[in-house]
C-alpha cells in the first residue's frame, strides 16, 4: 500500500475522450485517449469502461471526476450539450456513480480545466483567472477569489454564448452571431475554407491538396506557423474575433490573467500573438490600466482531464 492516493479525470470533448490517473500534484501516471462516441449511452459506457481500465492498471484510484462540454448543474445533471448530440437531461453523475466502483463527480469541462490551470498550471498563484477554451466550441471557467465560480445553478461561464455579431453565423446552440460561432476552432476551419473558396488562400489550399472542402483550421494554423502570408492573415482575422469577445470579458471580469486552452492552443504563438495584438482595441481605457497577460494553458489539452482528477479529490475524506 502506498500513501499515494490517485484520482482519475475524464475529459469528454466534441471529438475525443481523454482520461488520466493523477496524483495530488497533478502528475499524470496513466493516460487513455479515444474518439468520442456518438450518443449518450455510448459516451456513458465509454466513460465507465475507461474508468474500469484505469482502475485495473492503478488500483489506488479513489474517486473519478468527469468534465463534459455542456450545461452541468450542481447535481451533475447535463441539461444541454450542443457539441455532444443527444446529451439533454442526462443525470450523468448519478448514472456514472451507479456504474463505477468509486465515487464520481461531474462538472463542465471548462470549469475543471480552469481548476487544473489554477492548481497546477498557468494560473498558479492567481486568484482572479479567466480560462478560455478554444476548441470545437468555446468554453470558459471563472476563478473568482481563488475558487471556481459555478453561478446560481451551475451554469456560469458559458462565455462562448453571447452575441458579438447579430448578423453572424449560427452558433452550435442555435442563436446567431455568438462569440463561439465566430472564434472557435470550428469557426477557424470555416473561415479558412471561405478564404480558400474565394481564392485568397493559395498556400492553405495547396496544403489541403487543392480541395476547398479538405481545408481545415489546423491546416491554416500550420500555414501560419510556416510563415505563409495567407495562413498568417487567416489567423490574424480569427484572432481579431477572439479578441473581440475577450475584450468584453476583460472589461466585465478584470482578470489578473487570461489562460487560453482547448484544441487551438497547439498553434501556440501563431495564435496568441495576434490575439494579444488585437485585444487592447476592445478593452476600456487601454492605455490607462494594466492589461492581463494572455498565456497558453500550461497543461495544454490535458487540462480538462487533470482538472477533473483534481475535482475528484473533493470527494475524498479529509486526510
Ligand atoms: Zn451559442
Amino acid at each position: 500500500m502506498g500513501s499515494r492516493v490517485l484520482t482519475a479525470g475524464v475529459d469528454i470533448g466534441g471529438t475525443k475522450l481523454l482520461a488520466v490517473a493523477a496524483t495530488e500534484k497533478g502528475e499524470i501516471v496513466a493516460e487513455r485517449r479515444q474518439p468520442t462516441a456518438e450518443g449518450t449511452e455510448a459516451v456513458l459506457a465509454d466513460i465507465t469502461a475507461v474508468v474500469a481500465d484505469l482502475l485495473a492498471a492503478q488500483p489506488d484510484i479513489a474517486a473519478v471526476g468527469v468534465g463534459l462540454p455542456g450545461l452541468v448543474d450542481l447535481a451533475g445533471v447535463v441539461h444541454y450539450a450542443p457539441n455532444l448530440p443527444g446529451f439533454v437531461g442526462v443525470a450523468a453523475q448519478a448514472r456514472l456513480a451507479a456504474a463505477c466502483p468509486v465515487p464520481v463527480v461531474v462538472d463542465n469541462d471548462a470549469n475543471v480545466a480552469a481548476l487544473a490551470e489554477v492548481l497546477h498550471g498557468a494560473g498558479r498563484g492567481h486568484r482572479e483567472v479567466l480560462m478560455v477554451t478554444l476548441g470545437t466550441g468555446i468554453g470558459g471557467g471563472l476563478i473568482i477569489n481563488g475558487a471556481v465560480n459555478r453561478g446560481g445553478f451551475g451554469f456560469a461561464a458559458e462565455i462562448g454564448h453571447f452575441t458579438v455579431d447579430r448578423d453572424g453565423p449560427v452558433c452550435s446552440c442555435g442563436e446567431r452571431g455568438h462569440w463561439e460561432a465566430l472564434a472557435s476552432g470550428t469557426a477557424l476551419g470555416r473561415r479558412a475554407r471561405e478564404w480558400a473558396a474565394r481564392g485568397d488562400a493559395p498556400h492553405v489550399l495547396a496544403r489541403a491538396g487543392g480541395v476547398v472542402a479538405a481545408v481545415t483550421g489546423q491546416g491554416a494554423g500550420e500555414s501560419a506557423r510556416a510563415g505563409e502570408a495567407d495562413g498568417l492573415a487567416i489567423l490574424a482575422e480569427h484572432a481579431g474575433d477572439v479578441a473581440l469577445g475577450l475584450g468584453g470579458l476583460v472589461n466585465i471580469l478584470d482578470p489578473e490573467i487570461v489562460v487560453i486552452g482547448g484544441g487551438l492552443v497547439h498553434l501556440g504563438e501563431a495564435l496568441l500573438a495576434p490575439i494579444r495584438a488585437a485585444l487592447p482595441a476592445h478593452v476600456e481605457a487601454t492605455r490607462l490600466r494594466p492589461m492581463p497577460p494572455v498565456v497558453a494553458a500550461a497543461l495544454g489539452e490535458q487540462a480538462g482531464a487533470v482538472g477533473a482528477a483534481a475535482l475528484a479529490r473533493t470527494l475524498l475524506p479529509p486526510p
